[in-house]
């Protein structure tokens, strides 16, 4: 890499891009000058995503002291950073991929479409859980069509997984993407929570059509 001109706010370009492949030169070029990935590492989080979910319970106050928390999609484990920083241990994580212990988390590796998986985090937490998070993605194909249905696939099981695992009470975090069928989910969500909100967290990049759901005040 290098940085055009001097001073402070300016473009750090990708050294050699012409011989690179475009999209992973634009990939490169947006962590290079995003300050969410350089506060991240400032910050020792392992994702930049972990300033959405600080964002997201500074709004809401999801991530009371001594919550059991349930983190769906945790890998590299920006949120459950953030989780056990803030609620304390008694944070159990799940991904498909392998992800680095995080002190005060029990990481428990399985794919979520497989029933089996969200009964062994459930067994792992130890109880009802009063919160659960996913932040579950796909790898992305780049055809948005397909990419929406995918993710809301994906977060139809987050919801599934928090209808049978939350307390009375308990919270759901989970990201959506914008496009028409999250729709059923969140009137799937009124019948059981008292309180449904979409959030952008300033963290998410304005460009992608990400979004959460934060559905407080299960019953
Ligand atoms: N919240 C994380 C953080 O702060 O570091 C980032 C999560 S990342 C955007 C999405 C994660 O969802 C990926 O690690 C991916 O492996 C996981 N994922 C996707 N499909 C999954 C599945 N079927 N079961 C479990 N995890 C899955």
């Amino acid at each position: 890499m290098s940085r055009g001109g001097g001073g402070r706010g300016l473009t750090v370009r990708v050294r050699g891009a012409r011989r690179k492949d475009p999209s992973s030169v634009r990939w490169l070029s947006r962590q290079l000058n995003d300050p969410y990935v350089r506060k991240a590492q400032a910050a020792g989080y392992r994702s930049r995503a972990a300033f959405k979910l600080i964002e997201l319970d500074d709004r809401f106050r999801l991530l009371r002291k001594g919550a059991r928390v349930l983190d769906l999609g945790a890998a590299p484990g920006g949120w459950t950073q953030v989780a056990v920083e803030r609620a304390g241990p008694g944070v159990v994580a799940v991904d498909i991929l392998p992800m680095e212990p995080v002190p005060g988390a029990t990481v428990l590796r399985g794919d979520l479409t497989d029933p089996a998986v969200a009964d062994a985090a459930v067994a792992a937490l130890g109880g009802k859980a009063d919160i659960v998070l996913s932040d579950m993605a796909p790898n992305t194909t780049g055809h948005a069509a397909t990419d929406h249905l995918r993710i809301m696939a994906l977060a139809e099981i987050a919801m599934d997984v928090a209808l049978q695992v939350l307390a009375p009470g308990g919270a759901f975090v989970c990201k959506v993407f914008q496009g028409g069928s999250e729709r059923d989910m969140l009137a799937a969500l009124k019948q059981r929570f008292a309180s449904v909100r979409h959030a952008k967290p300033p963290a998410s990049r304005k460009e992608s059509a990400e979004t959460y759901v934060v559905a407080q005040g299960f019953r």
